[in-house]
């Protein structure tokens, strides 16, 4: 099985033609729908990349789907040469992207501006160096913008085998940053310990307010007539910056603990078994009647954390499987649970008690073999 993970590179502006790039973008589009383009000032070095061997790639999921619109920004494919520190070679010599492992730095040529031997240098991530040492090799390259800024993705490429799991299962439910993600590891069909992790919620809540409180600032000396001043941006400049910092938080967490439970499952050797529960979550919060806001930051990037947790998974292969897992059901005699004080669940057929977070955690380790 091929598995494959992505490294966004920012480059630098000053030394990128942004203008050069979006026509590279636009001819990409046109290379998307079969359309040999071949502008005759520009490189044909760089044009032919486009409708050779990389048509055969353009509908794999390495380069994402094919643009729905036309002129969507589609980022421009680029063959890689690799050379590593025996002086070995993969790849194509004269390829527009050079990974060079000897002196760690990666070379672009021609494609951040059309003048002739145009190239940049960017120091090597260790990120690459570290999925090098794994087995990666980085067979993909592409160049494009985001949010109007130059970016290098690197596509690494890994031939991996899930391993044979032990007796070990990993259950992770992702439902909320509310009451936090729960997993356990199960041995033989008992559960032997859980836990919830969540961000720091109390951080999370107090920039939330700050937020509300300033927009609620520059709201009221809108109303006055200040709607211009310098003042009312700068409050509105600490509004966002509080917002944007709370998505970093839990993003920051998505990708920690998505590195921490896949690390864990490889320590056991365990199977991974991921109950994605975000959606009926988001109605619970929802209803609930917190603010809709509220609900979004407590949701953000969990749809990251699972897209995550999959890729590590495969990267390293880790045998995993989704599952939908049920948390109002009791899952020791299939009867409905009742809710008691403090979120916890009981059975009123068996007896069956335990906190709800656990409850799909028991059925994971019931239900999968
Ligand atoms: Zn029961």
């Amino acid at each position: 099985m091929k598995a494959h993970r992505t490294l966004l590179i920012k480059l630098p502006r000053d030394k990128c033609d942004i203008d050069y790039i979006k026509r590279l973008i636009a001819l990409t589009n046109l290379a998307y729908r079969d359309f040999e383009v071949l502008v005759p000032d520009m490189f044909k070095s760089i044009q032919y990349q486009l409708y050779g061997s990389f048509s055969n790639y353009k509908n794999s999921l390495v380069f994402g789907t094919a643009p729905k619109r036309w002129l969507a920004k589609t980022w421009v494919p680029l063959k890689t040469l690799r050379i590593y520190s025996d002086d070995s070679m993969k790849g194509s010599i004269g390829a527009p992207v050079a990974l060079d492992f000897r002196s760690n730095v990666i070379r672009l040529r021609q494609v951040c501006k059309n003048e002739p031997r145009y190239s940049i240098e960017l120091p090597m991530p260790s990120w690459v160096i570290d999925r090098v040492k794994e087995g990666g090799d980085v067979k993909f390259a592409r160049i494009g913008l985001k949010d109007g800024e130059p970016y290098l993705a690197l596509t690494v490429e890994r031939e991996v085998e899930p391993y044979q799991p032990s007796e070990y299962k990993l259950v992770v439910d992702v439902n909320s940053w509310r009451y936090g993600i729960a997993c356990g590891l199960a041995k033989n069909g008992k559960l032997i310990t859980w836990r919830t992790e969540k961000p720091d919620t109390f951080l999370i809540n107090t920039l939330y307010y700050q937020a509300i409180d300033r927009e609620r600032k520059t709201g009221k000396l809108k109303s006055l007539g200040y709607g211009n001043s310098a003042k009312v941006d700068k409050i509105k400049n600490q509004a966002q910056a509080r917002r944007s910092r709370i998505y970093r938080i839990t993003r920051d967490k998505a990708y920690f603990l998505a590195s921490k439970l896949v690390k864990k499952a490889l320590k056991y050797r365990a199977s991974l078994v991921i109950d994605d529960m975000s959606e009926e979550s988001r109605k619970e919060l929802l209803e609930e009647r917190l603010p809709p806001d509220v609900v979004k930051l407590l949701m953000s990037n969990l749809k990251r954390l699972v897209h995550q947790l999959e890729t590590l998974a495969q990267w390293y292969g880790v045998p995993y499987e989704f599952r939908r897992l049920y948390s109002r059901k009791c899952p020791r005699c299939g009867h409905e649970l009742t809710q008691e004080k403090g979120r916890v669940m009981v059975c009123e057929n068996c007896g069956f008690k335990a906190p709800r977070d656990l409850v799909p955690i028991y059925w994971a380790v019931r239900l999968t073999p």
